[in-house]
């Protein structure tokens, strides 16, 4: 079979680790430069093309017939006031600023208009990018799906627990691994067995527009959680569930059209799932990653250690 996920891990996370380090520097920039409080935007879309740019290249020489699904496209970049930028992106992303564009545009990928390509990679180059700004949480997702299915998954956590890294392929566990170096070993890692709802960890957005928190607080409710909901921007809540930090991560639709987008969820989905949890939308199916670039036929997600999924889903099913 071609690409087998495993043999792919080692590309993946190495392009996830060097994006990781773009972000942070530029993480870090922006914290002592303190432009988070102006709403200074620029810094962020730095970043962003950048760890694109830097991923997409990898990926380019290491898998040159999968094409990419990534969040960002250089339309904007190209234009003719935005040398400034750039040239930023380019420096940051250590290529030259045409190769750099073209790395970014490498990532244009639209699964709609080409349905015989079956296996393309999907990129969220910054996930999070609220909690980038605010020098909180953020995550580099990097996925592969093949046939509709998420087979590898690699979710680079800059801000979690000093920095780590989750990899998973469809056959083998979840596996925590240091955000830097080169080390492929990793820790095999699990969702914790706590069967009491009482006692569950919830997670969700900090963006309330992202996730209904209202709705959340009365599910919680519902189910006897006596903690208070812990809020994290980006696929860190799902690193959370599969390292056993939390119990549920619950993303509750704030209006009836809004569709998740692929690179939001297939890392961190199967993070979760290889570790042993469950995975569905709010109404108990499975994300369906056969629709292109957005997660057409869901709404929504719920994510558990897997121990009352159920009993969940019905919950948020009761409650609106
Ligand atoms: P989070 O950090 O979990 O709140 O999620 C960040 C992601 O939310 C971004 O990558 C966006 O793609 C996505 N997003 C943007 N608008 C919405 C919305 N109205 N509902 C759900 N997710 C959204
Ligand atoms: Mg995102």
């Amino acid at each position: 079979m071609p690409h087998a996920p495993a043999d792919l891990v080692p590309a993946a996370v190495a392009a996830v680790r060097a994006a990781a380090a773009v972000c942070r520097t530029v993480q870090a920039d922006l914290v002592s430069a303190a432009t988070l409080e102006k709403g200074d935007k620029s810094p962020v879309t730095v970043a962003d093309f950048a760890a694109q740019a830097v991923v997409a290249a990898a990926l380019k020489s290491a898998t040159p017939d999968l094409p990419l699904v990534g969040e960002e496209d250089a339309a904007a970049l190209r234009a003719d006031d935005q040398a400034e930028l750039r040239a930023k992106v380019a420096a940051h992303a250590g290529q030259s600023e045409a190769d750099t564009l073209d790395a970014i545009d490498h990532g244009g990928f639209d699964p709609a208009t080409d349905p015989a390509q079956k296996t393309y990679w999907t990129l969220d180059p910054i996930d999070g990018t609220k909690g980038f700004l605010r020098g909180q949480q953020y995550a580099v997702a990097l996925a592969l799906i093949q046939d509709g299915k998420v087979t590898l998954g690699v979710l680079g956590c800059p801000n979690l627990e000093g920095g780590l890294l989750l990899a998973a392929t469809s056959d083998t566990q979840t596996l925590r691994l240091p955000l830097e170096g080169d080390d492929l070993s990793g820790t095999p890692t699990r969702v914790s067995g706590n069967p009491d709802p009482a006692a569950a960890r919830l997670v969700e957005s900090v963006e309330s527009a992202h996730s209904d928190q209202s709705r959340s607080a009365k599910i919680a409710a519902a189910l006897g959680l006596a903690a208070p909901p812990v809020r994290i921007d980006s696929q860190c809540k799902y690193a959370a569930v599969a390292l056993g930090l939390a119990d549920l991560y619950l993303r509750l639709p704030t209006r009836p059209g809004y569709r998740e987008k692929i690179w939001d969820h297939a890392a961190g989905m199967l993070a979760v799932q290889q570790a042993g949890g469950t995975v569905t939308d709010t109404t108990g199916k499975p994300l369906d990653f056969a629709a292109g670039r957005q997660l057409d036929h869901n709404a929504g997600v719920i994510a558990t250690h897997g121990h009352f999924h159920d009993r969940v889903v019905e919950a948020v099913q009761d409650t609106s």
